[in-house]
This record gives structure tokens, C-alpha cells and sequence, in this order.
């Protein structure tokens, strides 16, 4: 086996890692090596740009309000580049706060309009004096797997046109616990409220990620091997 390189841009990953999300990079760090891939990441958070040519996988974690409303306008200037990348068929995995900012909008806890870059058409109101606090379970209707975490938000999130859920809610709340939904999945892009965070409890997730980044970037490689690393259930 060829070994192989990837870079992933963690997006504010300073300022949006709430419950340890950063820990994916590390989730895919320990399936990459396994799959003879090299993985480096950097930090893309304000006044930086997102280049989408250097990067072959987006990370976009979770976080507060706060952060979300910093982070907002300052990824107003990055909207292009990312859109570019999504639409490029990139890879990219959004968590909660990363998730809602990828969408139209965002209502904060407070009422407040956050803006998202509107990449994916869903948009995220709140919900009055309550969050969706709780261990989560999903079924994902393409490959029926079964992906467990832990959800945590103020925000209800709607889907929109072009977008499909990332699972079906087994139990627990999802996107807005009315429809049964939870995440979206949009070309290449994979948005969830699961912290835990969902890689480190959904190891096929992140096999999935990498073998679509993989793909990408060596569309003339094989890459039968790494597409046969078996994957233990570490929930
Ligand atoms: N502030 C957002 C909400 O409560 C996102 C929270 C998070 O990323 N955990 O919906």
C-alpha cells in the first residue's frame, strides 16, 4: 500500500470545541493509520483563510453562543471558500454549534439572529427555557448502521431541500424533536448534534469519511484494502 496524506482544516477549532469534539481528529488519527494515511490538521479560525485547495477534510465542532455569534461574523468572509469546498464534493463533518452555523440561520438562546453561511439550506430556531440534554440513538437508512451519543442544545434545526437526516431517531430527541430527525447530510457534508464525541463511539462514520476524502484526492488508487478495516463496535 502507497502511503497516503490527508489534511484536515479544523475550523475554530479554539473557539468551538465544546465537549471535547476535538477529540474526532483524534478518532480519525488512530482509523487513518490503520489505513497507511498520514494525518495532519490545522486551525482555521478568525481573520484566516480557508483554502480550499490545501485542505481535504473539514472539522467544525460544537460550541456556546458566545463563540457562535464571534465565529458567525467572521465566517462570513470564509463563506465562499467553504461553499466551493462543498460543492466540490469536500468532506466535511459539523457538530451542533458547526452544524447550525453551516445552515441559514441560527435563533440564539437569547433571540438573537446568529447568520450561518447558508451552504445547507436547514436553519435552527430555539426553544424556550429548555435544551435537548440526553444519550441519543440513530439509525442512518443508507447503510443501516446504528450511531449512539449524546446530544446537548438549545437549538431545534429544520431541514431543508437537497438535504436528507443522518439518521432516524431511535431515542433521544434529534434536530427538533417533532419529526424524528437528527443531522443532515448534504453531498459530502455530515452534520450531527452527537457530541461524545461521534466519532470515538461511530468508528464506521469515520471510516466513511476518510475512504470519501481518500477518494477525492487518489481517485486512481486502490483502495481495497482500507476499505476492508474491519471496525470493533466501541459503544
Ligand atoms: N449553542 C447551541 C445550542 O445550544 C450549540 C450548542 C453546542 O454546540 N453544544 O443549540
Amino acid at each position: 500500500m502507497m502511503p497516503y496524506t490527508l489534511n484536515i482544516a479544523h475550523l475554530y477549532g479554539d473557539l468551538m470545541n465544546t465537549y471535547g469534539d476535538i477529540g474526532n481528529i483524534l478518532v480519525l488519527n488512530y482509523y487513518a493509520k490503520q489505513m497507511n494515511v498520514t494525518l495532519t490538521s490545522e486551525i482555521v479560525s478568525l481573520n484566516q483563510p480557508f483554502d480550499p485547495e490545501k485542505f481535504d477534510l473539514a472539522f467544525f465542532g460544537g460550541g456556546q453562543d458566545y463563540e457562535q455569534v464571534i465565529v458567525s461574523k467572521d465566517i462570513q468572509g470564509k463563506k465562499k471558500a467553504l461553499t466551493d469546498f462543498i460543492e466540490d464534493n469536500g468532506p466535511v463533518l459539523a457538530i451542533c454549534g458547526g452544524y447550525q452555523l453551516l445552515g441559514q440561520y441560527y435563533i440564539g438562546a437569547q433571540g438573537e439572529r446568529i447568520e450561518g453561511i447558508n451552504a445547507l439550506p436547514h436553519y435552527t430556531k430555539s426553544q424556550d427555557n429548555n435544551r435537548f440534554i440526553g444519550d441519543i440513538i440513530i439509525k442512518n437508512a443508507e447503510t443501516n448502521q446504528t450511531y449512539h451519543g449524546f446530544e446537548n442544545h438549545n437549538g431545534v434545526t429544520f431541514l431543508g431541500e437537497g438535504e436528507r437526516p443522518l439518521g432516524t431517531v431511535v431515542s433521544g430527541h434529534g434536530n427538533n424533536g417533532q419529526d424524528k430527525s437528527e443531522g443532515a447530510i448534504y453531498k459530502n457534508v455530515f452534520c450531527s448534534y452527537f457530541h461524545g464525541p461521534i466519532l470515538a463511539r461511530n468508528g464506521e462514520l469515520a471510516k466513511r469519511l476518510l475512504l470519501i476524502a481518500l477518494k477525492r484526492k487518489y481517485p486512481d488508487a486502490d483502495l481495497s484494502a482500507q476499505e476492508k478495516l474491519r471496525i470493533k463496535p466501541t459503544y
